[in-house]
């Protein structure tokens, strides 16, 4: 487990035993909030699971959408958070906060077992689709990087700064490989990280093209699913780059180009983007301004936060709330509906938009 993980995990306990999810709520729970899912499956034990925190099983997100009910949400569609958002200001005192639910990548596990979960339910959701995972070409890096650590017993990687050697027999060895390559990669040039993790990928005979053509799903499936009234298709670009490392040209295709893509695959406007990898270094003001100028009504980062009356302003710039798949229990899922914790992680600052 992670130092950060650990942080999270030890901030929801205390969180929970002080209680503080209930007398600090009324400041902390904002207007709404916008929830973010990917993996959804049965859980496949124990052992090497670094990407676990990006799944989570049919029953825990059952528990979810109950809690969510429970704790007095209101569950609507993506197409109306403009709206409700621009209308908070006034809501009346005691008023349904909103949540919306989000799926990223377009995993084929969402239709298998999100689908059926949303419609016992009737939970609308949103499914944010990358068009290169659907025509079965993008690349599902940290997934390649999993693998590769899981089939190998050591790795010795040529980088800039020299070659990093790591040996990876047991699930403890793997677990800091993958942290360590991970977060050096990712801290730098995606060109490079792209490179570094095909190469991993050649060592360990780990097809990157069979991983996505195994778990995305391709046009007719996604054409099923947003047959769906319940569904709403969003863009994530067309290979899911970290946008704000690369030029004004590059973003703005990646950006503009992903959704006349779907709408033309699928037939149907598509109003709503979500960054990939979301967080400040990967989804800056730049790539804010050219969701807006390809005529996104919304767009969603992974910055952590609660949905303010404010975001009416910076409807490019929507924080979201993980559903972490380390932390699949109610006590956590209240401090995250709380609003609490962030109020904790962001300082105070409400819309974290900067
Ligand atoms: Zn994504």
């Amino acid at each position: 487990m992670s130092l950060r993980s650990t942080i999270i995990r030890a901030g929801l306990r205390g969180i929970e035993l002080t209680r503080a999810d209930l007398w600090l709520r009324p400041v902390a729970r904002g207007a709404g909030v916008i929830l973010m899912f990917h993996h959804v499956r049965p859980f496949r034990g124990d052992g090497f699971a670094p990407n676990r925190l990006l799944e989570i099983t049919p029953e825990f997100l059952d528990t979810v959408i109950t809690l969510v009910r429970d704790s007095g949400f209101e569950i609507i569609p993506i197409d109306l958070l403009a709206e409700r958002l621009r209308g908070s200001g006034a809501r009346p005192v005691g008023g349904k906060p909103f949540a919306v639910l989000t799926f990223d990548d377009g995993y084929r596990d969402n239709a298998e077992y999100a689908l059926p979960v949303l419609r016992r339910h009737q939970a609308p959701a949103t499914f944010f689709v990358t068009t290169g995972y659907a025509e079965g070409e993008a690349r599902l890096w940290w997934l390649e990087l999993e693998a590769a650590i899981r089939r190998l017993d050591r790795i010795a990687l040529k980088m800039a700064d020299g070659t990093a050697r790591y040996d990876t027999k047991d699930a403890q060895q793997k677990q800091a490989a993958f942290d360590s390559i991970y977060w050096k990669l990712r801290a730098g040039d995606e060109e490079a990280l792209l490179a570094h993790i095909a190469t991993l990928a050649r060592m360990a005979d780990i097809d990157g093209r069979a991983l996505t053509r195994d778990l995305c799903m391709r046009w007719p499936e996604l054409a099923a699913v947003a047959a769906d009234p319940l569904i709403t298709i969003g863009a994530h670009t067309l290979t899911h780059p970290m946008l704000a490392k690369h030029s004004d040209d590059r973003a703005r295709c990646e950006i503009a180009d992903s959704r006349t893509g779907i709408e033309a695959r699928l037939g149907m406007p598509v109003r709503h983007f979500a960054y990939p990898v979301g967080d400040p270094g990967s989804a800056g003001p730049r790539d804010f301004a050219l969701a807006r100028e390809a005529g996104f009504e919304t767009a969603v980062t992974t910055r952590p936060g609660h949905v303010f009356p404010g975001h009416a302003d910076h409807l490019h710039a929507l924080p979201r709330v993980s559903v972490n798949g380390l932390h699949q229990n109610r006590a956590a899922m209240r401090s995250l509906l709380s609003g609490v914790p962030f109020m904790l992680w962001n300082k105070g600052r409400r819309l974290n938009v900067a």
